[in-house]
């Protein structure tokens, strides 16, 4: 048995599917055929840089302190009251800033956060999900 290697690169995996796939005897399933043979060729796209994996990464809000000073009826100072307000957001991975959620960053890490806007600029995907 060899040791088990954790870095390998995306074309040396490729080439071990591809390795694999041809001791795949010929009357086996093809399925297990075309996975492998799949899964070579979106190996070979990342190793030729076609491909990036994917970073993902989280909005994160970023708010700012108001203060606000509240009056009775008659206009009398009772207190101040601190206020948060949401200014924009932050990309975890990068920090990058923006002002309105998104689904990739500009850096081209994919947001985590379920409840997204599309992006402004750039990528165009105009159907429409809530
Ligand atoms: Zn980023």
């Amino acid at each position: 048995m060899e040791a088990q290697q954790n870095e390998m690169t995306a074309g040396e995996a490729a080439e071990c599917l591809e390795f694999l796939k041809s001791y795949i005897p010929e009357e086996s399933d093809k399925f297990i055929e075309s996975a492998l043979e799949y899964a070579a060729s979106i190996l070979r796209r990342v190793a030729s840089g076609e491909l990036a994996e994917a970073v993902h990464a989280n909005l994160i809000p970023e708010y700012i302190e108001k203060q606000i000073d509240e009056h009775d009826y008659f206009g009398n100072y009772l207190y101040t009251k601190k206020v948060k307000k949401l200014i924009g957001y932050r990309c975890s991975n990068c920090g990058a800033w923006c002002t309105e959620k998104q689904k990739y960053c500009t850096c081209g890490a994919l947001m985590g956060e379920s409840d997204m806007c599309q992006t402004q600029g750039g990528k165009d995907d105009s159907h429409a999900d809530d």
